[in-house]
C-alpha cells in the first residue's frame, strides 16, 4: 500500500516510528510537507501535484497537521478526501478540533463531563463571568493556545480582571474556566485508535506547575483507566468524529471531566510511558479500512 504522512517535519519521533512500523509491515510510505502541494481543481478530476508528480497512487494518508497550517494543511487532506483516498484524520474533524470552543460545545452534548467552562465577548462583568464557575481561582485560556501556552491560572478577581483585559485588548479570545485544584497539576491523555483507547498515561507538571504538559516539563508514566475515563475518551473521539486522537483529562472528585481532543497527538511520550507500539495500531487500523 502507498501511505502518505502530511508533515512538514521528517525528523520527528511521531513521523519516524509511523515510517517504522508501515515499512515493517510492507508498505511504502512517504512524507510530504502539505504546504509544498498544489490543489488542482478542475471537473471531476481531483488532484494534487507535489514537486514534480501527480499523487495519483496514493492509498491512505496519515495527517499530522500542525496548528500553524490548519488551513492549507485542511486544505491538502480535503482533496485527498475528493480523491477517494483514505484518512485517519478527516478535514472537517481536524478543523473542528483545533477550535477549542466548538469542540467543547460539541462534547457537552454529547454528555461529557468538564470543566464548567464560560466564553464571553466582553470583560466589564468578570464578577459575574467568575461567579458563573465557581469564583476564583479560574483557568483563563485562549482559544487558540497549545502545549500550555496561553493557560493562565489567576488566583484572585483583580487577577482574572487583568488578565481578561490584557486578552481583549490584544484582541485574543478566551475562555474562563473552572479551577480543577484536585488535579493536582496532573491530567490523564488516553490515546485512541480506531475508536478504543490504545494507551493511556498520567502527566504530571513539575513542582510548583499547575500545567502537566510535557513541554513545560512535566513528567508521565502509564495508568489503567477506569471504566469512567475510558468511556470519556471514547465519547469524545465518537464525539468529534476522529478515529484516532489523543483525549486529555483532569481526575476531578467528580468523576473524569474532558479538557480537549488532539487531532495529531504525538506519539513519543506516550509510547515512552506506556511501551505500547501506538504506530503499528495505527498502521494497522489503515490496512483493515483500505481493501489493498
Ligand atoms: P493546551 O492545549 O495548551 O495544552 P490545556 O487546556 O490542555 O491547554 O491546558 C494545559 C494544562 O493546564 C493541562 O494539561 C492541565 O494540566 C492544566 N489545566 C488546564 N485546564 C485546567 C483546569 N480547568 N483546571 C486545572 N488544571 C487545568
Amino acid at each position: 500500500m502507498n501511505i502518505v504522512i502530511l508533515s512538514r517535519n521528517a525528523n520527528l519521533y511521531s513521523t519516524d516510528r509511523l515510517v517504522e512500523e508501515g515499512e515493517n509491515r510492507g508498505h511504502k510510505i512517504e512524507i510530504i510537507d502539505p504546504l509544498k502541494c498544489d490543489i488542482i481543481i478542475e471537473k471531476e478530476k481531483p488532484t494534487i501535484y507535489y514537486k514534480d508528480r501527480y499523487l495519483d497512487y496514493v492509498d491512505a494518508i496519515i495527517p499530522r497537521i500542525g496548528a500553524s497550517i490548519t488551513f492549507y494543511g485542511c486544505a491538502v487532506v480535503r482533496q485527498f478526501e475528493m480523491m477517494n483516498v483514505f484518512t485517519t484524520a478527516s478535514s472537517e474533524a481536524i478543523l473542528r478540533s483545533r477550535d477549542k470552543l466548538k469542540s467543547l460545545q460539541r462534547l457537552s452534548k454529547a454528555g461529557i463531563g468538564m470543566p464548567k467552562t464560560v466564553f464571553t465577548n466582553y470583560s466589564r462583568d468578570v464578577e459575574e463571568v467568575i461567579e458563573h464557575v465557581g469564583g476564583v481561582p479560574v483557568i483563563i485560556k485562549l482559544l487558540e493556545g497549545t502545549q500550555g501556552l496561553g493557560v493562565v491560572l489567576a488566583e484572585s478577581k483583580n487577577a482574572a480582571e487583568s488578565v481578561l483585559e490584557a486578552f481583549n485588548g490584544l484582541e485574543a479570545r478566551v475562555i474562563v474556566q473552572e479551577f480543577i485544584k484536585e488535579a493536582k497539576g496532573a491530567d490523564l491523555r488516553a490515546l485512541v485508535v480506531d475508536g478504543q483507547v490504545v494507551g493511556a498515561m498520567k502527566r504530571q507538571g513539575k513542582e510548583g506547575e499547575f500545567r502537566s504538559n510535557l513541554h513545560r516539563g512535566g513528567n508521565a508514566q502509564i495508568i489503567k483507566l477506569s471504566a469512567a475515563e475510558l468511556s470519556v475518551a471514547m465519547k469524545a473521539s465518537q464525539a468529534l468524529k476522529l478515529p484516532v486522537c489523543g483525549v486529555d483529562m483532569l481526575q476531578s472528585d467528580r468523576g473524569p471531566l474532558l479538557l480537549e481532543v488532539n487531532s495529531s497527538p504525538g506519539l513519543e511520550g506516550i509510547e515512552n510511558a506506556t511501551g505500547k507500539n501506538i504506530a503499528k495500531s495505527i498502521i494497522n487500523y489503515i490496512e483493515r479500512n483500505t481493501k489493498k
